[in-house]
């Protein structure tokens, strides 16, 4: 396919670390005026760089570039030379697929094989997808003359760096917009060689700006008051100070926040393709996933059937070294991410719920856990309720069709949710209930460009992603 690239990008020697790593504004590489951050690879403890932290006068600076860039050439530009520069853009994600995709293990953690055939293709594809739009957009419905709004301040989480830069970078220019990027404090590296193949595809300066740096530094750029539309993709708490911040401002907003997805799967489901879905559902990216399905809702017949395969096939996980190719779960990203996981999986066993965990040694050095399942759940544990964002599942059961929806619907989030049957009547009328932003059926975790992504309720909104996600960086006409 179009989206193949070189096999075996296993060899850490592939990416050249330097000691230090600046802010990229208005097309070069400059120092930051913070304290450096420290980058280090959650599996082996390593220091990988030091990396400049951006001050509210870098991030003003970054905006200027950002104002001029768009005023004076991006806006003004033929849209069909927009997408030869996106077109540009996704070719070399292709080209240095096997760069960025041990970059991304060595910083995040992720197992190889998951950065090598997901985060960098899917990125690839989100600019080879928005490039085709560039042109077309008096044609997507979106009214006569869709117009770019000007700057957008964007904030995006450590789960899967190079991917959410990408579902926010690619739409932006696309539209006509110019960027100003916070990347997050534990993952900045992809961010900063994507910024490298800006300079490499001749972006014009000030189109896309990096800013790395933690939470003062995202607050710097949704606050600015020259930015006109902010995205940001991270945790319901800061998504709700954003959402505070924002209002009364000019600016648009669109935030993709938390989730506590439901994988329900009925007694006629195939039981060895649902166990391979809930696997794949929760332990996939360590279970880092905004929209892991970390509630399984199994009906009462087929629990015991299920939890014991379950359990057979996690017992074959391959826990460890990131970037060794049989590894199927990596390394949690940080220490404080691993304290929260521990924290409620210890309110988990402490309100009764029945822990489960295969045999096996974890690396003695950097941040592991082991995947988890907790059976017995009730929905009150806090274990059914709150956002793990690690690999662990809650199994809940239901009798009716009724009470799977009901349970599904029992959470704050509503960002997706997964239904494993043979009935295709069953799963339309039970994803017609559900309230999530994403129904997954006979599969999970599949993502695309042209599908739009985004929750309901605080999970956030706006959508990500296809026509839909244009709309998010067009003034409506
Ligand atoms: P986080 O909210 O702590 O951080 C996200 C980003 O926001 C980081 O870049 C951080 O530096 C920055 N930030 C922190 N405080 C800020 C502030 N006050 N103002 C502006 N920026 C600020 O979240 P996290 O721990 O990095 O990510 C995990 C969360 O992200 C999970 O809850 C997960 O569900 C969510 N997430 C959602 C999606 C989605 O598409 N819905 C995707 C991935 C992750």
């Amino acid at each position: 396919t179009v989206f193949e690239y070189a096999p075996a990008p296993e060899s850490r020697s592939i990416v050249t670390l330097r000691s230090h790593y600046g802010l990229f504004v208005d097309g070069e590489f400059t120092d930051g005026g913070g304290t450096p951050l420290k980058t280090v690879n959650p599996a082996t403890e390593e220091v990988l760089g030091e990396v400049a932290v951006g001050t509210d006068a870098d991030v003003d600076r970054a905006v200027r570039a950002a104002r001029k860039a768009f005023t004076r050439v991006w806006g003004p530009m033929r849209p069909a030379d927009r997408g030869k520069y996106l077109f540009r853009i996704a070719r070399l994600l292709q080209e240095r697929a096997r760069e960025f995709a041990v970059l991304e293990t060595l910083d995040n953690g992720k197992p190889i094989t998951e950065s090598r055939d997901v985060d960098v293709p899917l990125a690839a594809a989100h600019f080879f997808y928005h490039a085709g739009w560039a042109d077309k957009l008096e044609h997507a419905g979106l009214g006569p003359a869709p117009r770019p709004l000007g700057v957008a301040g964007q904030v995006i989480p450590w789960n899967f760096p190079l991917l959410m830069l990408a579902w926010k970078v690619a739409p932006a220019l696309a539209a006509g917009n110019t960027v100003v990027l916070k990347p997050a404090e534990t993952t900045p590296l992809t961010a900063l060689l994507f910024a490298e193949v800006c300079q490499q595809a001749d972006l014009p300066p000030g189109v896309v700006n990096i800013v790395t740096g933690a939470g003062d530094t995202g607050r710097a750029v949704v606050e600015h008051a020259d930015v006109d539309k902010v995205a940001f993709t991270g945790s319901t708490e800061v998504g709700k100070q954003i959402a505070r911040s924002v209002a009364g401002t000019r600016k648009s907003l669109t935030l993709e926040l938390g989730g506590k997805a439901a994988n329900i799967v009925f007694d006629d489901a195939p039981i060895d393709q649902a166990v391979e879905g809930v696997v794949r559902g929760i332990f996939f990216n360590q279970g880092h996933v905004c929209c892991a399905g970390s509630r399984l809702l199994v009906q009462e017949s087929v629990h015991d059937e299920l939890v014991a395969s379950l359990q057979r096939r996690i017992g074959t996980l391959r826990v460890g070294d990131p970037l060794d190719k049989n590894t199927d779960v990596g390394a949690i990203n940080s220490p404080e991410q691993l304290a929260r996981i521990r924290e409620l999986v210890g309110i988990g066993e402490a309100e009764g719920a029945q822990v489960w965990q295969p045999d096996g040694e974890l690396p003695e050095r950097g941040n592991w856990f082991k995947p988890t399942v907790f059976t017995d759940v009730t929905p009150a544990h806090r274990i059914a309720r709150d956002e793990v964002f690690g690999p662990v599942l809650s199994v809940l059961t239901f009798r009716t069709p009724d009470e799977a929806v009901a349970k599904a619907n029992n959470t704050t989030y509503g960002l997706s949710a997964g239904i494993w049957s043979e009935k295709g009547s069953r799963i339309l009328a039970v994803a017609d209930q559900l309230r999530a932003g994403v129904v997954w059926a006979n599969t999970f975790n599949q993502f695309d460009p042209t599908s739009p992504f985004g929750g309901y309720k605080q999970s956030g909104y706006g959508r990500e992603g296809g026509r839909t996600g244009l709309r998010a960086y067009l003034k409506e006409s």
